[in-house]
Protein backbone atom coordinates (compact mmCIF):
# COMPACT_ATOMS: atom_id res chain seq x y z
CA UNK A 1 0.00 0.00 0.00
CA UNK A 2 1.55 3.40 -0.61
CA UNK A 3 -0.05 6.88 0.07
CA UNK A 4 -1.00 7.75 -3.59
CA UNK A 5 -3.70 4.45 -2.97
CA UNK A 6 -5.23 6.38 0.03
CA UNK A 7 -6.08 9.12 -2.56
CA UNK A 8 -4.48 12.02 -0.50
CA UNK A 9 -3.99 15.15 -2.67
CA UNK A 10 -0.99 16.03 -4.15
CA UNK A 11 0.33 19.25 -1.79
CA UNK A 12 0.21 16.53 1.34
CA UNK A 13 1.71 13.91 -1.18
CA UNK A 14 4.21 15.97 -1.01
CA UNK A 15 4.89 16.79 2.66
CA UNK A 16 4.98 13.00 3.16
CA UNK A 17 7.51 12.64 0.63
CA UNK A 18 10.04 15.52 2.12
CA UNK A 19 8.96 14.08 5.76
CA UNK A 20 10.75 10.90 4.83
CA UNK A 21 7.52 8.32 5.20
CA UNK A 22 7.45 5.60 2.43
CA UNK A 23 4.64 3.78 3.40
CA UNK A 24 1.65 4.28 5.47
CA UNK A 25 1.47 2.60 8.83
CA UNK A 26 -1.15 0.06 9.72
CA UNK A 27 -3.26 2.53 11.53
CA UNK A 28 -2.70 4.91 8.79
CA UNK A 29 -3.79 2.65 5.94
CA UNK A 30 -7.40 1.84 7.98
CA UNK A 31 -8.22 5.05 9.50
CA UNK A 32 -7.32 7.92 6.31
CA UNK A 33 -9.97 6.58 3.88
CA UNK A 34 -12.55 5.54 7.03
CA UNK A 35 -11.57 9.80 8.33
CA UNK A 36 -11.94 10.78 4.80
CA UNK A 37 -15.24 9.25 4.20
CA UNK A 38 -16.77 11.66 6.88
CA UNK A 39 -17.29 8.53 9.15
CA UNK A 40 -17.06 8.70 12.90
CA UNK A 41 -13.98 6.62 14.42
CA UNK A 42 -12.94 4.82 17.82
CA UNK A 43 -9.05 3.55 16.86
CA UNK A 44 -7.17 1.53 19.49
CA UNK A 45 -3.18 2.35 19.11
CA UNK A 46 -0.20 3.11 21.16
CA UNK A 47 1.82 6.04 20.55
CA UNK A 48 4.87 4.80 18.29
CA UNK A 49 2.47 3.63 15.72
CA UNK A 50 1.94 6.72 13.73
CA UNK A 51 -1.57 7.64 15.20
CA UNK A 52 -0.79 11.98 15.02
CA UNK A 53 -0.50 11.44 10.93
CA UNK A 54 -3.76 8.67 10.68
CA UNK A 55 -5.86 11.40 12.36
CA UNK A 56 -3.93 14.67 10.90
CA UNK A 57 -3.56 13.95 7.04
CA UNK A 58 -7.00 13.46 6.52
CA UNK A 59 -8.49 16.40 8.80
CA UNK A 60 -5.46 18.64 6.36
CA UNK A 61 -6.99 16.72 3.50
CA UNK A 62 -11.05 17.49 4.52
CA UNK A 63 -10.42 20.79 5.60
CA UNK A 64 -8.61 21.71 2.09
CA UNK A 65 -10.97 20.41 0.23
CA UNK A 66 -14.16 22.07 2.05
CA UNK A 67 -12.90 26.10 2.54
CA UNK A 68 -14.56 28.53 4.45
CA UNK A 69 -13.93 31.73 4.35
CA UNK A 70 -14.46 31.81 8.48
CA UNK A 71 -12.06 32.92 11.42
CA UNK A 72 -13.64 29.86 13.34
CA UNK A 73 -11.86 27.02 14.65
CA UNK A 74 -12.93 24.00 12.43
CA UNK A 75 -10.84 21.49 14.05
CA UNK A 76 -10.87 20.51 17.80
CA UNK A 77 -7.89 18.19 19.03
CA UNK A 78 -7.88 17.60 22.93
CA UNK A 79 -4.84 15.47 24.34
CA UNK A 80 -3.96 15.54 27.47
CA UNK A 81 -0.06 17.01 28.22
CA UNK A 82 1.32 20.04 26.93
CA UNK A 83 4.26 17.64 25.00
CA UNK A 84 1.59 15.85 23.56
CA UNK A 85 0.00 19.10 22.20
CA UNK A 86 2.94 20.54 20.45
CA UNK A 87 4.28 17.45 19.26
CA UNK A 88 0.82 17.22 17.79
CA UNK A 89 0.82 20.71 16.33
CA UNK A 90 4.23 19.95 14.96
CA UNK A 91 2.54 17.18 13.51
CA UNK A 92 -0.03 19.08 11.47
CA UNK A 93 2.99 21.64 10.18
CA UNK A 94 4.52 18.86 8.74
CA UNK A 95 1.97 17.24 6.82
CA UNK A 96 0.24 20.27 5.66
CA UNK A 97 3.33 21.36 3.49
CA UNK A 98 2.26 25.07 1.56
CA UNK A 99 -1.22 24.18 2.32
CA UNK A 100 -2.87 27.61 3.65
CA UNK A 101 -3.96 26.23 7.34
CA UNK A 102 -3.63 27.64 10.61
CA UNK A 103 -3.17 25.58 13.95
CA UNK A 104 -1.62 26.73 17.35
CA UNK A 105 -1.63 24.23 20.40
CA UNK A 106 -2.54 25.92 23.65
CA UNK A 107 -2.01 24.38 27.32
CA UNK A 108 -1.37 25.31 30.56
CA UNK A 109 1.74 25.72 32.76
CA UNK A 110 2.88 28.54 30.68
CA UNK A 111 1.19 32.46 30.39
CA UNK A 112 -2.02 32.99 28.29
CA UNK A 113 -1.22 35.72 26.61
CA UNK A 114 0.73 34.74 23.75
CA UNK A 115 -1.57 31.93 22.84
CA UNK A 116 -4.61 34.53 23.04
CA UNK A 117 -2.99 36.65 20.73
CA UNK A 118 -2.24 33.90 18.13
CA UNK A 119 -6.30 32.73 18.81
CA UNK A 120 -7.32 36.45 17.70
CA UNK A 121 -5.30 35.79 14.55
CA UNK A 122 -7.57 32.83 13.93
CA UNK A 123 -7.22 29.54 14.00
CA UNK A 124 -8.62 26.48 11.77
CA UNK A 125 -7.22 24.21 13.95
CA UNK A 126 -6.39 24.04 17.87
CA UNK A 127 -4.44 21.17 19.43
CA UNK A 128 -5.36 21.84 22.70
CA UNK A 129 -5.14 20.41 26.28
CA UNK A 130 -8.49 20.21 28.37
CA UNK A 131 -8.08 22.76 31.43
CA UNK A 132 -6.75 25.57 29.66
CA UNK A 133 -9.12 25.61 26.65
CA UNK A 134 -11.89 25.74 29.50
CA UNK A 135 -10.00 29.23 30.95
CA UNK A 136 -10.09 30.84 27.35
CA UNK A 137 -13.70 29.76 26.80
CA UNK A 138 -14.45 30.99 29.86
CA UNK A 139 -12.96 34.44 29.30
CA UNK A 140 -14.52 34.69 26.12
CA UNK A 141 -11.02 34.02 24.08
CA UNK A 142 -12.59 31.20 22.19
CA UNK A 143 -16.16 29.78 20.92
CA UNK A 144 -15.87 26.25 19.60
CA UNK A 145 -19.18 26.45 17.62
CA UNK A 146 -18.54 26.12 13.91
CA UNK A 147 -15.68 23.07 15.49
CA UNK A 148 -16.82 20.21 12.46
CA UNK A 149 -14.36 17.76 13.98
CA UNK A 150 -13.35 16.50 17.44
CA UNK A 151 -10.33 14.58 17.92
CA UNK A 152 -9.79 12.87 21.46
CA UNK A 153 -6.43 12.09 21.51
CA UNK A 154 -4.86 9.49 24.46
CA UNK A 155 -8.61 9.50 25.73
CA UNK A 156 -7.73 7.07 28.41
CA UNK A 157 -4.78 9.19 29.67
CA UNK A 158 -6.97 12.17 29.59
CA UNK A 159 -9.25 10.29 31.63
CA UNK A 160 -6.99 8.88 34.18
CA UNK A 161 -5.50 12.29 34.58
CA UNK A 162 -9.17 13.35 35.90
CA UNK A 163 -10.30 15.57 32.15
CA UNK A 164 -13.68 13.72 31.99
CA UNK A 165 -15.61 16.60 33.62
CA UNK A 166 -13.44 19.03 31.55
CA UNK A 167 -14.28 16.46 28.34
CA UNK A 168 -17.89 16.72 29.09
CA UNK A 169 -18.07 20.53 30.13
CA UNK A 170 -16.40 21.23 26.43
CA UNK A 171 -18.95 19.03 24.63
CA UNK A 172 -21.56 21.09 25.59
CA UNK A 173 -19.78 24.13 23.85
CA UNK A 174 -19.59 21.93 20.62
CA UNK A 175 -21.94 21.53 17.81
CA UNK A 176 -23.54 17.63 18.10
CA UNK A 177 -23.60 17.75 14.31
CA UNK A 178 -19.16 16.78 13.62
CA UNK A 179 -17.05 14.15 12.98
CA UNK A 180 -15.68 13.15 16.10
CA UNK A 181 -12.56 10.31 16.04
CA UNK A 182 -11.41 8.87 19.27
CA UNK A 183 -8.21 7.58 19.92
CA UNK A 184 -6.95 5.20 22.80
CA UNK A 185 -3.98 3.15 24.00
CA UNK A 186 -6.49 0.58 25.82
CA UNK A 187 -9.97 -0.19 25.38
CA UNK A 188 -11.47 -1.30 28.98
CA UNK A 189 -14.94 -1.01 29.52
CA UNK A 190 -15.14 2.56 31.15
CA UNK A 191 -13.54 3.98 28.03
CA UNK A 192 -15.70 2.33 25.41
CA UNK A 193 -19.12 3.40 27.47
CA UNK A 194 -17.63 6.82 27.55
CA UNK A 195 -16.65 6.84 23.67
CA UNK A 196 -20.32 5.67 23.17
CA UNK A 197 -21.89 8.77 24.53
CA UNK A 198 -19.61 10.86 22.09
CA UNK A 199 -19.69 9.43 18.93
CA UNK A 200 -22.40 8.44 16.33
CA UNK A 201 -21.93 4.79 14.27
CA UNK A 202 -18.03 4.69 14.49
CA UNK A 203 -16.18 2.59 12.59
CA UNK A 204 -13.42 0.99 14.88
CA UNK A 205 -9.91 0.48 14.24
CA UNK A 206 -7.57 -1.78 16.12
CA UNK A 207 -4.04 -2.60 15.45
P1 LIG B 1 2.95 8.69 16.57
O1 LIG B 1 2.48 7.30 16.79
O2 LIG B 1 1.94 9.53 15.90
O3 LIG B 1 3.49 9.31 17.82
O4 LIG B 1 4.18 8.63 15.52
C1 LIG B 1 5.39 7.98 15.86
C2 LIG B 1 6.55 8.40 14.93
O5 LIG B 1 6.44 7.76 13.65
C3 LIG B 1 6.63 9.87 14.65
O6 LIG B 1 7.97 10.27 14.83
C4 LIG B 1 6.22 10.02 13.20
O7 LIG B 1 6.90 11.10 12.58
C5 LIG B 1 6.63 8.70 12.60
N1 LIG B 1 5.76 8.25 11.48
C6 LIG B 1 4.41 8.37 11.41
N2 LIG B 1 3.94 7.79 10.27
C7 LIG B 1 5.02 7.30 9.62
C8 LIG B 1 5.18 6.60 8.36
N3 LIG B 1 4.15 6.28 7.60
N4 LIG B 1 6.43 6.24 8.01
C9 LIG B 1 7.50 6.55 8.81
N5 LIG B 1 7.41 7.20 9.98
C10 LIG B 1 6.19 7.58 10.39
Amino acid sequence: MTFNQLNIIQPILNAIETAGYTQPSEIQERSIPTILNGNDMIGCAQTGTGKTAAFAIPIIQLMHQAPKKTKAIRTLVLTPTRELAVQINENFNLYKGNLRLSNIAIYGGVRQQGQVKALNRGVDILIATPGRLIDLIEQGYVRLNEVEILVLDEADRMLDMGFVNDIKKLLKYIPKKRQTLFFSATMPNKIKTFAKTILKQPKEVIV
